[in-house]
């Protein structure tokens, strides 16, 4: 899933390639992925692009004042195309494509949404204000603004009773992390996924502040510049701990582990994060007994 580095990269991508251009069509092929019908997608026909931005996870196309909003979701991501076939895409095909916007020019110039596998979570919306989008309206303070102060991070997580890996995910909580770099940013700051936010001196606090903004920082400088189709690997050559579990940890060699849930896994460091210690792994001990 792409998260706040690879969207960011993604939108400044898109800032070069689309402001100033006229949307000509927008073809949506996946019903299930538009979640709105007022303003219809064909009203940004005609528009020029003024920006692209970010709000978390979503990327925002404004074009003539209308919104364009997308969720890539989990398998979702963005193809650039520069030699589109001038005849529209034949809709409700069982391939991947959710929707494909073409600029009046340069000709064959635009992108696909496209979508991976079955479970169909791709959202795109066509908004007057992005925050009519609910995900946006309910998101917590970017991580990369300049009013997100270590102050406002530990007012965050003062009274907060979840594990640190639960609420720094929590998209209300700060905008834009999610399953991989939840899993970076606690190794980076060598503190276990399981402790409890509340807990937290502030010592601890500035540590953790200091590793989010350090790890998406990092992440967001080596995707810059980068091809929308070179985002993934960039992404996956990045990680310290995420999804290299049974590997060595690049900082202290000892062996990555896995704890998994029943949609989703995370990975940590023992000698770095856990003081050695294992965190049990209900699929595991099941195993074990
Ligand atoms: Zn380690």
């Amino acid at each position: 899933m792409p998260e706040l580095p690879e969207v960011e990269a993604l939108s400044a991508f898109l800032d070069d390639q689309l402001v100033g251009r006229t949307v000509a069509r927008v073809f949506p092929l996946a019903v299930s992925a538009l979640k709105t019908y007022a303003p219809p997608l064909t009203d940004l026909e005609g528009r020029t692009v003024e920006a692209v931005g970010r709000h978390g996870k979503f990327l925002d196309i404004t074009a003539g004042g209308l919104h364009l909003v997308v969720h890539l979701a989990r398998a979702g991501w963005l193809r650039w195309r520069e030699n589109l076939p001038a005849e529209p895409p034949r809709p409700g095909g069982k391939g991947p494509l959710a929707l494909r916007l073409t600029l009046a020019e340069p000709a064959g110039a635009g992108f696909d949404l496209t979508e991976a596998g079955t479970q169909k979570r791709l959202a795109v919306y066509c908004v007057h204000d992005p925050a009519e989008v609910p995900g946006i309206a309910r998101l917590g303070p970017d991580p990369l603004g300049p009013d997100f102060t270590p102050e406002v991070f530990a007012a965050l997580l003062r009274g907060e009773r979840r594990r640190l890996k639960g609420v720094l995910r929590d998209q209300g909580v700060i905008a834009g992390v999610g399953n991989a770099y939840s899993d970076e940013v606690l190794h980076a700051a060598r503190m276990s996924p399981y402790k409890l936010a509340a807990s937290l001196s502030d010592e601890e606090a500035a540590r953790l502040y200091e590793a989010l903004g350090a790890t998406l920082r990092e992440a967001v400088e080596r995707s810059r510049g980068l091809a929308a189709g070179l985002l993934k690997a960039e992404k996956k050559s990045g990680l310290r701990v995420h999804g290299r579990a049974g590997q060595a940890c690049p900082v202290c060699g000892d062996t990555v582990r896995e704890v998994s849930f029943s949609d989703s896994a995370l990975q940590y460091c023992p000698t770095c994060q856990t003081g050695g210690k294992l965190l049990a792994d209900r699929r595991m001990s099941r195993l074990l007994k």
